[in-house]
């Protein structure tokens, strides 16, 4: 059998019939190659989202409201339906689509009737994207002379019973992909899936959590022993910083899967690396690429990165945050203080992105949220509490300023004219983080940029892109 490599295709390079052609054309490229793929295929883009509103609405009662979203989800699939394949397979699949959506407004109403939404039910409406999307996605390649065929993620990505966060059964689902996926990939066919849903061993559907595509991908690639694996975004891969802010950013070619996950928590939103843990656990390269240019070469996320002449790889931002100080002279040598401080942020379910503590002090950053003056209020039992709003972490990430000398100092040279709040070196070793002004973010970004990426390593930064936009 040739080489297997799993594409994932997320929500925008499926959102219509155009996109949906596109990546057509990118599967087909890589059978030229000699590949067999494996597609996985995300919803059209934003249909999670309003299927999780109407699932919502349906819950508070507001049948109306949610039957008003679940009309304008089944024109959309209908249309793209239609532009894609022809009349004779659009009687079936438009059938089809049809029946979908009538059994998904009896359980819209259903809800609305008893009003209670439970988490296995809204996994049961927000599944309907991924099974729309493959279904019509295997049909369209089947018009445009690709040899696929349409393989049920519910048969195959078996999880346990914890609905909108399962847990995957990694030996069962090795077990399925043998039977319902294998067979075809080696007779030369291209499967196309679902990503993000599955099903517990008893047949009830299951999600992966959000953004959980790909999950499945990495799930499929390591249970097949795929050579890799291909995440197809609307973005030309993992950047050295956000190029709206920077327009000199540049492509990195390769990070490593630690530098990747650093960046991801973040901010940077190409993909969450824990997912793909399943590939790098078996050290499966995993590309994130551009559908909207497939050309390009995107990003390699290996497990262990190459040498780079320069100490960071990227630099991501994480704005509109609020800065909490909590000052207790009273607790000096008393322990169990930080864990009361933590009980509070437990309580009101708000993660804390960084901390800093002193004898006396603690500063910790959360995003902007209006539970803060209830936090505030419960902290101030405490100790004396302030909080201020519109700050923001700046977070440059890089194995090798592991163990280098004289790399904050360049850091803060950089942006010595601004005020720096707060400063943490994780233990990761491979991220240096520190607070600012929500304001100074851009310039300081610019600022970071010119000093750490000035002279780019060819091996490591797709230099050739900016030459020729200086052209
Ligand atoms: N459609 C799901 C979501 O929007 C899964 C995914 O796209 O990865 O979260
Ligand atoms: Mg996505």
């Amino acid at each position: 059998m040739s080489q297997l490599v799993v594409m994932k295709f997320g929500g925008t390079s499926v959102e219509d019939a155009a996109a949906i052609n596109r990546t057509a054309g990118i599967v087909r490229g890589r059978l030229g190659k000699g590949l067999t793929p494996i597609v996985v295929v995300s919803a059209m883009a934003k249909v999670t989202d309003q299927l999780l509103a109407a699932a919502n609405a349906a819950g508070r009662g507001d049948r109306a409201g949610a039957l008003a979203i679940t009309a304008r989800l089944r024109n959309r699939h209908l249309e793209t339906a239609c532009a894609l394949v022809s009349a004779q397979v659009m009687a079936e699949l438009g059938q089809w689509i049809e029946t979908e959506f009538c059994s998904l407004d009896e359980v819209l109403r259903g809800l609305a009737a008893v009003g209670e939404l439970t988490p296995r039910i809204s996994d049961m409406v927000v599944s309907m994207g991924e099974r729309l999307s493959s279904r019509m996605i295997a049909q369209a390649f089947r018009q445009r002379d690709l040899d696929a065929i349409y393989v049920d993620a519910r048969q195959c990505i078996v999880t346990d019973g914890q609905h909108g966060k399962a847990v995957p059964q990694d030996a069962l689902i090795e077990q399925r992909l043998k039977q319902h996926v294998l067979p075809y990939a080696s007779a030369g066919q291209v499967c196309v899936m679902g990503g993000f849903i599955g099903a517990t061993e008893k047949g009830v559907i299951t999600t992966l959590g959000r953004g959980g595509s790909d999950f499945t991908a990495a799930l499929l690639g390591g249970g097949l022993d795929a050579g890799a694996i291909e995440i197809w975004t609307d973005v030309n891969g993992i950047m050295t910083t956000d190029p709206r802010i920077c327009p000199n950013a540049l492509r990195v070619k390769t990070i490593s899967f630690e530098e990747a996950a650093e960046l991801a928590y973040f901010g940077a939103k190409v993909l969450h690396p824990a997912t793909i843990l399943p590939a790098v656990k078996k050290n499966i390269p995993v590309l994130v690429l551009n559908s909207r240019n497939p050309q390009n070469e995107g990003t390699r996320i290996i497990s262990l990165a190459p040498h780079c002449r320069s100490p960071f790889k990227s630099i991501a931002a994480k704005r509109r945050l609020t800065i909490i100080d909590v000052v207790a002279s009273r607790m000096l040598m008393s322990h169990g203080y930080l864990k009361a401080i933590f009980d509070v942020f437990d309580k009101h379910k708000c993660p804390v992105d960084m901390v800093s503590t002193s004898e006396v002090s603690v500063s910790l950053t959360v995003d902007s949220n209006d539970k803060l003056p209830d936090i505030a209020a419960d902290l101030s039992q405490l100790a004396d509490v302030k909080y201020e709003g519109r700050k923001a972490l700046i977070c440059m990430v890089g194995e090798d300023i592991r163990g280098q000398n004289g790399i904050a100092a360049r850091v803060f040279q950089a942006i010595r004219h601004v005020n720096v709040r707060m400063i943490s070196q994780g233990a990761s070793e491979i991220n240096m983080s520190f607070m600012i002004e929500d304001d100074d973010v851009e310039e300081e970004i610019r600022a970071l940029h010119d000093e750490f990426f000035g002279d780019p390593d060819p091996e490591i930064f797709d230099v050739e892109a900016l030459k020729e936009s200086v052209r």
